[in-house]
């Protein structure tokens, strides 16, 4: 039996935005990732076969890696249909908000939900929600949002809304947020969910390599450089950089998410605790990625030294500076947390 851990008032109070409700926008966090599509798309294509009328809306592009998902090809992109996003926005009658936990991190689109009236229901696995939402269904301990919403869906209508469809959905945010269940995936309940998900007759299989084996070439040249020229290891720290400026990303020709999963490679070296990789992806703007193993709070450094937060061992922020203050900016950290590193 899987446990229930959402809480019983806040499934009868988001049951009832739902019947008693049409048209529905569901929002996600900018940079969208395999939990923020997939638990965003399940969600969506399980108010759809309630005969609702419901969209995705993101602030920006999600890497190519994951097209293939069902119903990918109708979400709407504020960065490039402003006029069409901001007609949905003012239709809504209720907004679902998933896989962020302040309205901050969907930028301007945060503006339109703030303004409406209509209800606001948080569904997310981040620490700290912000008072923003009238609904929350918040659970740190959730291994993705994704989980989340197979949670809801069973426990509002049981097994048998839930559909294949719905299904790749949810097990690409749950693979995709674990590392492949590598980490924040202890508990036995992923696997009854998992188990309830493959009923549905999804391949995982398949799904493990439409995500990962779906690499270009210009990726793996970039991977490669990366390994062999600006991996950095600071030995005395348990912790390991990689910088990657403006032009290099150009001279690879780096695509959206091309640069997805190499924070997480450093943490394979024995004795690295702690990875950092440092983007330019507009010169002057630099993207924070942090990945940590056991006890090591990256998202203390996060909101200390980055501008950002997260999850203890997934963390991100930005930074408007060069490339070398950022890297003096990661050191300083190292010093700070060195007895934490080594501990
Ligand atoms: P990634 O390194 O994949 O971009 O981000 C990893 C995780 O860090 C995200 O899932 C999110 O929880 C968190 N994160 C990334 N950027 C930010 C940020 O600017 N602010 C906050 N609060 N969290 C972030
Ligand atoms: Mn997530």
């Amino acid at each position: 039996m899987i446990e229930e851990i959402i809480n019983r008032n806040a499934i009868d109070e988001l049951a009832a935005v739902i019947d008693s409700k049409t048209q529905f926008v569901i929002l996600s966090h900018k940079n969208p990732d395999g939990d923020a599509l997939g638990s965003s798309l399940a969600l969506c294509l399980y108010l759809r076969a309630r005969g609702k009328k419901a969209t995705v809306v993101l602030p920006n592009r999600f890497p190519d890696f994951l097209s293939w998902l069902p119903a990918a090809g109708d979400v709407l992109l504020y960065e490039k249909e402003q006029e069409k996003v901001a007609e949905v926005m003012a239709a809504a009658e209720a907004f679902f908000c998933l896989d962020f936990n302040t309205l901050s991190r969907i930028g301007e689109l945060g503006d339109y939900v703030k303004l409406s009236s209509a209800p606001k229901v948080l569904v997310d696995h981040h620490l700290q929600p912000s008072d923003e939402f009238r609904i929350l269904v918040s659970h740190p301990e959730a291994c993705s949002t994704s989980e989340l919403v197979y949670r809801v869906i069973v426990a509002i209508s049981g097994d048998e809304l839930l559909s294949n469809e719905m299904a790749q959905c949810i097990y690409t945010g749950m693979m995709t947020d674990t590392g492949s269940f590598a980490y924040a995936s202890a508990r036995k309940d992923i696997y009854l969910i998992i188990a309830a998900l493959l009923s549905t007759g999804i391949d995982k299989d398949l799904i493990y390599r439409k995500v990962f084996y779906n690499s270009s070439f210009s990726r793996m040249k970039l991977f490669g450089y990366v390994m062999y020229k600006k991996l950095k290891h600071y030995n005395k720290y348990n912790a390991a950089l990689i910088t990657l400026s403006y032009e290099e990303l150009q001279r690879f020709y780096a695509q959206k998410g091309d640069t997805e999963g190499l924070v997480n490679q450093p943490l394979q070296i024995k004795g690295v605790r702690f990875s950092c990789f440092l983007r330019e992806e507009q010169p002057g703007k630099i993207n924070v990625s942090l990945r940590s193993v056991d006890d090591f709070p990256c998202n203390s450094v996060a909101e200390e030294f980055f501008n950002g937060g997260g999850h203890k061992n997934a963390s991100g922020g930005e930074l408007h500076c060069s490339m070398e203050s950022a890297v003096e900016l990661f050191k300083s950290a190292l010093q700070k947390y060195k007895d934490n590193l080594l501990g």
